[in-house]
């Protein structure tokens, strides 16, 4: 199912966001500046989003009066991340008044699904398997060789759920390690760095990409974000170009994140490793060094507005703050400070980043 085009939402109209998480808060805010509202729909009470609108619903994402309650009373609904079930979408009033592709939530929400789309579309992974038993990991560690990343189909995000496998490891115990849920091997990539392009488009077709990103992971946690990116130009037009495909194949409307590995190798420089149908963590340094945020283009879009420029006007660096680094994070100097208002400090939990921007290289 696709988005049912509409006039431009006028000031005032509120969008609907399913999710309560840092990017809602953040999509919320940006909905405000643009005189919009925003109507959050979480299940946890104390839902970072919560905080910078009124217009709320607690409640779970299996409550079908709370949800229909809800569609009646926003204009338009996006999400701000792709674990919401994909059942939501097929509630009625939800359904009408999604934008986006829907579908592209259940393709993002399950590996298998991802990576098959992503081949349609013409691109590389990283070589992979599906796995549901103890013999297809065996026959496939074989495949795709060693070592080897072993993630679960669904529901993993930051590292969680991913085990790295060797040759000579007890397979028996690392698929117990499964505890039954399907699971995907692919092959460990040996990458010269990581990159991702946030690319908006808009309820017309047009398109706005930022500049490729460069991204450090630590513990599989995004730690740090810098642009511009250290690869070539003809590799930053392919990682766009690639975006662009993703988004067009699924008539998207909104922001998308498309996460990628640089090879170093001539013949496939660019795997495709994730697609995120929302804003995107690695995006964070547009909302300081950008003309427009990637919060806005994603509100815009929604929006039915046209998009705005999505120019760099400085290097940036993004660094997320995470767990108790946040507790010394007012006193840090020379960087722009964005918290998410989270109580509760736990170990990699994101609390918050911090924007360094210095001039324009290129
Ligand atoms: P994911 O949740 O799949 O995005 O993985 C999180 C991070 O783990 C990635 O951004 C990489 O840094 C690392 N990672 C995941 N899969 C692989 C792989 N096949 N080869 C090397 N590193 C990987």
């Amino acid at each position: 199912m696709t988005s049912e085009p509409s006039a431009p939402l006028p000031a005032g109209a509120v969008i609907g966001i399913l999710g309560g998480g840092q990017l809602g808060r953040m999509l919320a805010l940006a909905a405000h500046r643009l005189g919009l509202r925003a109507h959050i729909y979480a299940p946890e009470r104390d839902a970072p989003a919560f905080d910078v609108t009124p217009l709320k619903t607690v409640a779970r994402y299996d409550d079908m009066v709370a949800l229909a309650k809800f569609s009646e009373a926003v204009a338009a609904i996006t999400w701000e991340f792709e674990n919401v079930p994909a059942e939501v979408a097929e509630v009625h009033g939800i359904a009408r008044k999604l934008r986006g592709s829907s579908a592209v939530v259940g393709v993002a929400q399950d590996r298998v699904l991802e990576k098959r789309f992503i081949e349609s579309c013409g691109l590389a992974v990283a070589p992979w398997q599906a796995i549901d038993s103890l013999d297809d990991l065996k026959i496939s560690l074989a495949a795709v060789g060693s070592p080897a990343v072993l993630k679960t189909r669904r529901l993993g995000y930051d590292g969680k759920g991913q085990w790295l496998v060797r040759e000579g490891d007890d397979l028996r115990s690392v698929f117990n390690g499964l505890k039954g849920a399907p699971a995907v091997l692919e092959s460990f990539v040996a990458f010269e760095r990581e990159v991702s392009v946030i690319l908006a488009r808009g309820a017309n077709g047009a398109t706005a990409a930022f500049d490729v990103t460069e991204n450090i992971h630590e513990n599989h946690i995004l730690r740090r974000s810098t642009v511009p990116a250290r690869v070539s130009p003809a590799v930053a037009a392919a990682a766009v170009e690639a975006a662009r495909d993703i988004a067009e194949r699924i008539d998207y409307v909104g922001v998308l994140g498309v996460e990628f590995f640089v090879t170093g190798d001539a013949e496939r420089p660019l795997l495709v490793n994730e697609i995120a149908p929302r804003v995107h963590n690695s995006g964070h340094w547009t909302e300081a060094a950008a003309v427009t945020s990637q919060f806005s283009n994603h509100i815009r879009a929604v929006a039915g507005w046209p998009l705005g420029d999505p120019t760099r006007f400085a290097d940036a660096e993004m660094v997320n703050l995470l767990g108790d680094e946040v507790l010394k994070a007012s006193s840090l100097q020379g960087v722009s400070l964005h918290l998410y208002g989270k109580s509760e400090v736990r170990p990699g939990r994101k609390m918050g980043h911090t924007i360094r921007l210095s001039p324009l290289t290129r």
